[in-house]
């Protein structure tokens, strides 16, 4: 009974999380599921595959969530949500090469969701938005990797004996 309650509990919590039209309401929800260290990979893995970027965006903060406690067995499960990660976000926009109107000379830019076109140098566009797509404060693909490869590194350290 209590491990059908669990995952319930679970289920509901990310189902508010990462649908919730509230940005305040679903932050609200997310440290409710900091605090019970909620960790559930088959739905991480599911949610960061979603088409809508709002909800990929909140799965890269799931990924992150502290778990209670290790075990050898989650190496496996963050290599397999990091090569989601990968997977699910890409570039915003490739490296194009344009020539300039008046001097021809090419210059390599990237073209923001937004529609911007960017030198290749600039970090954010005046949008807002970076390369990856996403806006200053949140939460990166890339920081979410730095994170499950610092999960890995400690289990790794601590619970494999040399
Ligand atoms: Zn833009």
């Amino acid at each position: 009974m209590y491990k059908f309650d669990e995952y319930k509990r679970i289920n509901i919590l990310y189902e508010y999380y990462i649908n919730n039209d509230s940005e305040y309401f679903s932050e609200f929800i997310y440290d409710l599921i900091t605090e019970l260290a909620i960790f559930n990979i088959e739905k991480i893995v599911e949610y960061l595959a979603s088409e809508d970027p709002k909800k990929k965006q909140r799965a890269l903060k799931l990924a992150i969530v502290d778990k209670p406690y290790f075990t050898i067995d989650d190496i496996a499960d963050f290599i397999k949500i990091e090569n989601s990660i990968k997977n699910n976000f890409n570039e915003n926009g490739e490296i194009q090469i344009a020539k300039s109107k008046l001097t021809s000379r090419e210059k390599e830019i990237w073209r923001c969701k937004c529609g911007n076109s960017n030198n290749v140098d600039a970090q954010r566009c005046n949008c807002g938005l970076d390369r990856m797509g996403f806006y200053e404060g949140e939460t990166t693909s890339d920081t979410a990797i730095d994170i499950l490869h610092g999960n890995i590194d400690l289990i790794q350290r601590t619970l494999i004996k040399k």
